[in-house]
């Protein structure tokens, strides 16, 4: 019988939720593991699934719990969604819930232009995404075409609190209580370590654990 206290039946629910999730094996080609090269997600991973669209770098980034955003280090393509997302939500303390502020004349929370998996070319114009799941892209990581809910403990349906958000990646994990990192201030010595990375030989990652090592670290 399963005991939904047992740690295996804890365990085989994380391995039944997460199964398409795969290791990628750098010895093969991609294409034949069911990945390809699409537009950088918000941290500049191009490594995608190609039936559901999620990162690969940010599904494992996702299951290590890591969470956290540094406005300045997002790609450049993704900066000016960012601020948007987050002048319709009203950002207050990591244990509080985050109303959303934006909604459309039904009353429903309103949706945002964002960039995400079904954008496939620059051609494209980028669809419409709920604001939470912009905000979990933004601090957590882009898990394709999963949807992102509240954790049961959130008491706002209208939250998006990234600490309050979950997807299946990361559902059954305890919900953190803080951020890695967190800094929603444009900074132009930050802005400019982006902009000159690639002359540095540093990519938006290497930028993170730089500058947030010991948080990041802490995991
Ligand atoms: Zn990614
Ligand atoms: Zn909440």
């Amino acid at each position: 019988m399963a005991n939904p206290h047992s740690k295996s039946w804890t365990t085989q629910q994380r391995i039944k939720g997460r199964k398409n999730f795969r290791i990628l094996d750098t010895s093969l080609g991609l294409e034949e593991q069911g990945f390809k090269r699409g537009l950088p997600c918000p941290y500049e991973h191009t490594i995608r699934d190609v039936e559901q669209g999620w990162c690969y770098q940010c599904l494992l980034k996702i299951q290590t719990s890591l969470v956290g955003l540094d406005i300045n280090y997002l790609h450049e393509d993704f900066q000016p969604y960012a601020h948007r997302v987050l002048e319709m939500v009203d950002v207050r303390g990591a244990t509080e819930c985050w109303p959303i502020k934006s909604y459309d004349k039904a009353g429903k929370p309103k949706r945002i232009v964002f960039p995400d998996y079904r954008q496939d070319t620059k051609a494209k114009a980028p669809a419409k995404v709920t604001i939470k799941k912009v905000m979990y892209t933004l601090f957590w990581g882009d898990v394709g075409q999963e949807v992102v809910t509240n954790y049961p403990g959130c008491t706002d349906p209208n939250c998006a609190n990234p600490l309050h958000l979950c997807s299946i990646y990361n559902r059954d994990e305890h919900p953190r209580k803080a951020f890695n990192y967190f800094d929603l201030e444009p900074n132009p010595e930050k802005l400019n370590l982006l902009l000159n990375r690639k002359i540095q030989g540093y990519n938006i990652e290497d930028l993170l654990q730089k500058t947030y090592r010991p948080a990041i670290a802490a995991i």
